[in-house]
Protein backbone atom coordinates (compact mmCIF):
# COMPACT_ATOMS: atom_id res chain seq x y z
CA UNK A 1 0.00 0.00 0.00
CA UNK A 2 1.07 3.18 -0.91
CA UNK A 3 1.61 6.18 1.29
CA UNK A 4 1.74 10.39 0.38
CA UNK A 5 5.11 11.91 -0.17
CA UNK A 6 6.62 14.51 1.64
CA UNK A 7 4.57 17.05 -0.64
CA UNK A 8 1.23 15.32 -0.55
CA UNK A 9 1.60 15.41 3.46
CA UNK A 10 2.16 18.84 3.54
CA UNK A 11 -0.66 19.68 1.17
CA UNK A 12 -2.95 17.44 3.68
CA UNK A 13 -2.00 19.33 7.12
CA UNK A 14 -1.96 23.13 5.21
CA UNK A 15 -5.35 22.05 3.42
CA UNK A 16 -7.03 21.00 6.86
CA UNK A 17 -5.20 22.74 9.10
CA UNK A 18 -7.01 25.79 7.08
CA UNK A 19 -10.31 24.45 6.93
CA UNK A 20 -10.77 23.88 10.24
CA UNK A 21 -8.95 26.27 12.13
CA UNK A 22 -11.40 26.12 15.48
CA UNK A 23 -11.37 22.42 15.11
CA UNK A 24 -11.79 21.27 18.67
CA UNK A 25 -13.35 18.80 21.53
CA UNK A 26 -16.87 18.41 20.89
CA UNK A 27 -17.72 17.00 24.63
CA UNK A 28 -19.23 19.69 27.22
CA UNK A 29 -17.23 19.86 30.26
CA UNK A 30 -16.19 22.08 33.18
CA UNK A 31 -13.42 20.32 34.58
CA UNK A 32 -10.64 18.01 33.79
CA UNK A 33 -12.28 15.53 35.46
CA UNK A 34 -15.41 16.10 34.07
CA UNK A 35 -13.59 15.88 30.30
CA UNK A 36 -11.97 12.68 31.37
CA UNK A 37 -15.33 11.28 32.41
CA UNK A 38 -16.30 12.41 29.37
CA UNK A 39 -14.13 10.75 26.99
CA UNK A 40 -14.34 7.36 28.90
CA UNK A 41 -18.19 7.40 28.59
CA UNK A 42 -17.58 8.07 24.35
CA UNK A 43 -16.20 5.19 23.51
CA UNK A 44 -18.07 3.38 21.39
CA UNK A 45 -20.77 6.09 21.03
CA UNK A 46 -21.10 9.78 19.60
CA UNK A 47 -20.15 12.92 20.90
CA UNK A 48 -23.62 13.89 20.79
CA UNK A 49 -25.07 10.83 22.94
CA UNK A 50 -22.36 11.80 25.71
CA UNK A 51 -23.31 15.44 26.02
CA UNK A 52 -27.24 14.68 26.37
CA UNK A 53 -26.10 12.70 29.42
CA UNK A 54 -23.23 14.29 31.16
CA UNK A 55 -25.18 17.79 32.37
CA UNK A 56 -27.52 15.29 35.04
CA UNK A 57 -24.52 13.06 35.84
CA UNK A 58 -22.01 16.46 36.24
CA UNK A 59 -24.73 18.44 38.02
CA UNK A 60 -25.24 15.23 40.62
CA UNK A 61 -21.52 14.87 40.87
CA UNK A 62 -19.14 17.31 39.27
CA UNK A 63 -16.31 16.10 40.70
CA UNK A 64 -14.19 12.71 41.74
CA UNK A 65 -15.13 12.97 45.23
CA UNK A 66 -18.76 13.39 44.85
CA UNK A 67 -18.74 11.13 41.82
CA UNK A 68 -17.23 8.12 43.97
CA UNK A 69 -19.37 8.40 46.64
CA UNK A 70 -22.68 7.91 44.36
CA UNK A 71 -23.65 4.23 44.18
CA UNK A 72 -22.96 2.90 40.58
CA UNK A 73 -26.20 2.00 40.00
CA UNK A 74 -27.01 5.53 40.22
CA UNK A 75 -24.60 6.48 37.59
CA UNK A 76 -25.89 3.48 35.39
CA UNK A 77 -29.31 4.95 35.61
CA UNK A 78 -28.31 8.28 34.70
CA UNK A 79 -25.65 7.08 31.90
CA UNK A 80 -27.81 4.58 30.50
CA UNK A 81 -28.86 6.17 26.97
CA UNK A 82 -25.24 5.28 26.00
CA UNK A 83 -24.08 2.28 24.77
CA UNK A 84 -22.24 -0.24 27.38
CA UNK A 85 -23.26 1.69 30.28
CA UNK A 86 -22.98 -0.61 32.46
CA UNK A 87 -19.21 -1.50 32.25
CA UNK A 88 -18.60 2.75 31.81
CA UNK A 89 -20.41 3.29 34.91
CA UNK A 90 -18.42 0.64 37.34
CA UNK A 91 -15.44 2.74 35.36
CA UNK A 92 -16.46 6.17 36.05
CA UNK A 93 -17.26 4.84 39.79
CA UNK A 94 -13.66 3.11 40.17
CA UNK A 95 -11.58 6.31 38.28
CA UNK A 96 -13.21 8.40 40.22
CA UNK A 97 -12.25 6.64 43.66
CA UNK A 98 -8.98 6.39 42.80
CA UNK A 99 -8.80 9.91 41.83
CA UNK A 100 -10.32 11.39 44.90
CA UNK A 101 -8.12 8.58 47.27
CA UNK A 102 -4.74 9.19 45.49
CA UNK A 103 -4.42 12.06 43.55
CA UNK A 104 -6.24 14.72 46.08
CA UNK A 105 -9.26 14.66 43.44
CA UNK A 106 -7.48 15.85 40.60
CA UNK A 107 -6.78 14.33 37.33
CA UNK A 108 -2.93 13.80 37.01
CA UNK A 109 -1.23 15.00 33.90
CA UNK A 110 0.85 11.82 33.45
CA UNK A 111 -0.01 9.09 30.62
CA UNK A 112 1.06 6.00 32.63
CA UNK A 113 -0.52 6.82 35.54
CA UNK A 114 -3.50 7.79 33.33
CA UNK A 115 -3.71 4.85 31.76
CA UNK A 116 -4.04 2.54 35.04
CA UNK A 117 -7.36 4.18 35.50
CA UNK A 118 -10.29 2.08 35.00
CA UNK A 119 -11.92 2.48 31.47
CA UNK A 120 -8.79 4.56 30.30
CA UNK A 121 -6.84 3.66 26.99
CA UNK A 122 -4.09 5.64 24.78
CA UNK A 123 -6.84 7.38 23.14
CA UNK A 124 -8.44 9.23 26.38
CA UNK A 125 -5.03 9.51 27.73
CA UNK A 126 -4.11 11.52 24.67
CA UNK A 127 -7.20 13.56 24.40
CA UNK A 128 -7.31 14.29 27.93
CA UNK A 129 -3.53 15.29 27.95
CA UNK A 130 -3.86 17.16 24.81
CA UNK A 131 -7.62 19.17 25.36
CA UNK A 132 -6.86 19.58 29.20
CA UNK A 133 -2.81 20.03 29.88
CA UNK A 134 -2.09 21.38 25.95
CA UNK A 135 0.05 18.92 25.40
CA UNK A 136 0.94 18.13 21.55
CA UNK A 137 -0.70 14.44 21.27
CA UNK A 138 -2.60 12.50 18.66
CA UNK A 139 -5.27 10.33 20.02
CA UNK A 140 -6.41 7.93 17.01
CA UNK A 141 -10.37 7.31 17.19
CA UNK A 142 -12.23 5.40 14.29
CA UNK A 143 -12.03 9.03 12.23
CA UNK A 144 -8.61 9.45 12.43
CA UNK A 145 -7.88 6.03 11.96
CA UNK A 146 -9.82 5.93 8.55
CA UNK A 147 -8.85 9.21 7.45
CA UNK A 148 -5.25 8.52 8.30
CA UNK A 149 -5.52 5.80 6.15
CA UNK A 150 -7.98 6.46 3.22
CA UNK A 151 -5.63 9.69 2.54
CA UNK A 152 -2.32 8.05 2.82
CA UNK A 153 -0.71 10.01 5.54
CA UNK A 154 0.05 6.50 6.87
CA UNK A 155 -0.95 3.02 5.98
CA UNK A 156 -1.18 0.94 8.98
CA UNK A 157 -3.29 -1.59 9.92
CA UNK A 158 -4.06 -0.86 13.98
CA UNK A 159 -4.93 1.82 16.33
CA UNK A 160 -1.54 1.88 17.72
CA UNK A 161 1.05 1.72 14.32
CA UNK A 162 -1.16 4.32 12.63
CA UNK A 163 -0.26 6.71 15.88
CA UNK A 164 3.22 6.44 15.79
CA UNK A 165 2.88 6.77 11.95
CA UNK A 166 1.22 9.89 12.50
CA UNK A 167 3.50 11.00 14.73
CA UNK A 168 6.45 10.83 11.92
CA UNK A 169 4.34 12.03 9.44
CA UNK A 170 2.71 14.90 10.84
CA UNK A 171 4.94 18.35 12.30
CA UNK A 172 4.68 17.93 16.33
CA UNK A 173 3.40 21.73 16.65
CA UNK A 174 0.12 20.49 14.74
CA UNK A 175 -0.47 16.44 16.64
CA UNK A 176 -3.49 18.36 18.63
CA UNK A 177 -4.66 20.79 15.56
CA UNK A 178 -4.71 17.46 13.22
CA UNK A 179 -6.33 15.08 15.88
CA UNK A 180 -9.25 17.69 16.16
CA UNK A 181 -9.41 18.52 11.91
CA UNK A 182 -9.27 15.17 10.71
CA UNK A 183 -12.50 14.45 13.08
CA UNK A 184 -13.83 17.28 11.74
CA UNK A 185 -12.95 16.24 8.29
CA UNK A 186 -14.25 12.37 8.89
CA UNK A 187 -18.01 13.84 10.54
CA UNK A 188 -18.61 16.49 7.48
CA UNK A 189 -16.56 15.12 4.46
CA UNK A 190 -14.92 11.85 4.73
CA UNK A 191 -17.69 9.38 5.73
CA UNK A 192 -17.36 5.96 6.72
CA UNK A 193 -19.44 4.53 4.34
CA UNK A 194 -19.97 7.76 2.03
CA UNK A 195 -17.01 9.97 1.17
CA UNK A 196 -17.65 13.41 -0.67
CA UNK A 197 -14.75 13.36 -2.78
CA UNK A 198 -16.13 15.66 -5.34
CA UNK A 199 -16.40 18.46 -2.59
CA UNK A 200 -13.18 17.49 -0.50
CA UNK A 201 -10.06 20.07 0.32
CA UNK A 202 -7.72 17.28 -0.25
CA UNK A 203 -8.56 15.54 -3.30
CA UNK A 204 -6.09 16.46 -5.21
CA UNK A 205 -3.79 14.95 -2.27
CA UNK A 206 -6.01 11.87 -0.86
CA UNK A 207 -4.81 8.83 -2.44
CA UNK A 208 -8.29 7.34 -2.12
CA UNK A 209 -10.09 10.16 -4.07
CA UNK A 210 -12.75 8.77 -6.15
CA UNK A 211 -11.73 4.97 -5.15
S1 LIG B 1 -10.74 12.64 -1.36
FE1 LIG B 1 -12.44 11.29 -0.73
S2 LIG B 1 -11.47 9.59 0.41
FE2 LIG B 1 -9.97 11.27 0.26
S3 LIG B 1 -10.22 12.41 2.20
FE3 LIG B 1 -11.50 13.39 0.64
S4 LIG B 1 -13.52 12.46 0.88
FE4 LIG B 1 -12.05 11.13 1.93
Amino acid sequence: MAVLKKAGREEVIRQLLWAYPDAGCALHFNSIFQLLVSVVLSAQTTDKSVNEVTPGLFERAPDARTMAALPTEEIQEMIRRIGMYRTKAANVSKLSRILADTYGGNVPQDYDRLVELPGVGRKTANVVLSVAFGEQRIAVDTHVFRLANRTGLTQETDVLKTELALMKAIPKQHWTAMHHALIFHGRQVCSAKKPRCEECCIRGACLRNGL
